[in-house]
């Protein structure tokens, strides 16, 4: 991911983004951090970027034209996000960083002074942002904390994939607290559970703090988390017809738009994927509404019919698809000897014959469980199923509980769903794109 920061302070970007996790990731050109001088491009002989405001008023203003020229040098005309740093934006935030991350490139333009000329933000800025309710003398902070924020999304730039995921925010809880040697200090010993070495309950116990610490801290948050919590409840009723959602929104994938009754609409806009459940047709067409235009794909459950999804003019294909879900929470046997976790791709393994690759599951960013094989080695049952066991027991261990998408024609999966104790839902869902 490439950044680039307008500044009038480079130097101060450079040092700042080049220690620690940041410079690393520098290093090993997950990121690069291109620090441009605004001043480089003023057409004054003595350098100057700023002047006084029209209508009169305290201090100086940088101008439009450097500014400008500077953002040109960068972009060539080409459509990159530019990012302002202003007291007067939107509050940065998690979801936002995790949006942000999306992006291949990303231009922030520090303020100094009084501000900027109105009339090149409205040119050249997608976006207005700030770090807070505060007033500081010039963006470079700013800049810097959402840089660091969005490089630690990154994939590869934590050595701990697993850290992202935990952290305060994730899930709408803050994390728990953590302890480190020696087990006693200032007469202050660590919680006996997490010397147990039992997995399970230091995971109950981790969810507890956090559960109180969120409670007590950030009120707004934890109010959020009941919700979802209730409705994950709720959903259960149906668990093999709502696996799929459950597990988007306990796995803080999924956002709530619409819950009344048996009617929820959740969106991902990570996946750009939206899930509805819907009490009969007229609702949820009525529903479908509350989308945001940028979703490209929708799973609906049940009784929602292919006409009425259809019919928004959307979604131009579907299939049916059978949810199978594994809920005997213990790992699965892998018997197959040659199975490799597949480069790049972390939660995706692959079977092999020589080098070339027979068989392949992947854990989507949904969270559920796709296979793909080549349809010679159909009678390769086992095969199939070492990798599903392989991909379950990832998530088994990871405290999720394995779901499955598959196409209900193919006997194949059939068959090793079954011998592997995955239950079909009663209801197909259709999945629209
Ligand atoms: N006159 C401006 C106003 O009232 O909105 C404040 C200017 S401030 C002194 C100078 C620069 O610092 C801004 O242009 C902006 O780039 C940066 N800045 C200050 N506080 C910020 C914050 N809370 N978040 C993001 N950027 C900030």
């Amino acid at each position: 991911m490439r950044f680039h920061v307008m500044t009038l302070f480079p130097e101060m970007i450079v040092q700042g983004v080049s220690t620690s996790i940041t410079g690393r990731a520098i290093e090993q050109n997950l990121i690069s951090v291109n620090a441009v001088n605004i001043r480089d491009f003023s057409k004054d002989k003595h350098h100057k970027v700023d002047d006084y405001t029209y209508g009169g008023g305290a201090g100086m203003l940088l101008q439009a034209q450097p500014v400008y020229d500077a953002w040109e040098s960068i972009t060539g005309g080409k459509q990159v996000r530019c990012v302002y740093l202003t007291p007067q934006g939107r509050t940065f935030s998690q979801s936002m960083a995790k949006e942000l991350a999306k992006e291949e490139e990303v231009i922030f333009l520090c303020g100094h002074y009084e501000g900027i000329d109105e009339r090149v933000l409205d040119e050249i800025v997608t976006d207005r942002v700030s770090i807070g309710d505060y007033v500081l003398t010039g963006g470079e902070l700013p800049a810097m904390v959402m840089i660091d924020a969005i490089s630690r999304l990154v994939p590869g730039v934590l050595n701990n994939e697993d850290s992202a995921q935990t952290e305060s925010f994730h899930n709408d809880l803050l994390e728990y607290p953590q302890y480190s040697r020696p087990e006693e200090w200032h007469g202050k010993s660590v919680p006996e559970v997490l010397l147990s070495g039992n997995h399970k309950n230091i995971c109950a116990w981790r969810l507890d703090e956090s559960k109180k610490r969120t409670e007590a801290i950030r009120p707004d948050l934890y109010e959020k988390y009941l919700q979802k919590e209730k409705l994950i409840k709720q959903l259960s009723k149906s668990k093999r017809n709502h696996i799929h959602m459950m597990e988007s929104l306990a796995r803080g994938l999924a956002s709530v738009i619409y819950a009344k009754g048996k009617n929820i609409l959740l969106y991902n806009d990570d996946c750009k994927v939206g899930y509805l459940t819907a009490e009969n047709e007229e609702i949820a067409k009525e529903l479908l509404g509350y989308l945001p235009g940028e979703a490209e794909q929708l799973y609906t459950c049940g009784e929602v019919g292919e006409q009425v999804v259809c019919e928004k003019g959307k979604f131009k294909s579907y299939q049916k698809l059978c949810l199978c879900l594994y809920t005997q929470k213990l790992s699965l046997p892998v018997r197959y000897k040659d199975i490799r976790s597949i480069e790049d791709m972390t939660d995706s393994f692959g079977a092999f014959e020589g080098k070339h690759m027979i068989a392949q599951v992947a854990v989507q960013a949904d969270g559920g469980i796709c296979l793909t094989y080549e349809k010679g080695v159909e009678a390769d049952v086992e095969v199939l199923k070492s990798l599903l066991a392989s991909a379950s027991n990832r998530l088994v261990r990871n405290g999720y509980t394995p779901y499955l998408y598959y196409l209900p024609e193919d006997s194949t999966i059939e068959t090793v769903q079954k011998e592997l104790g995955f239950y079909v839902a009663d209801k197909k869902v259709t999945c629209f794109s």
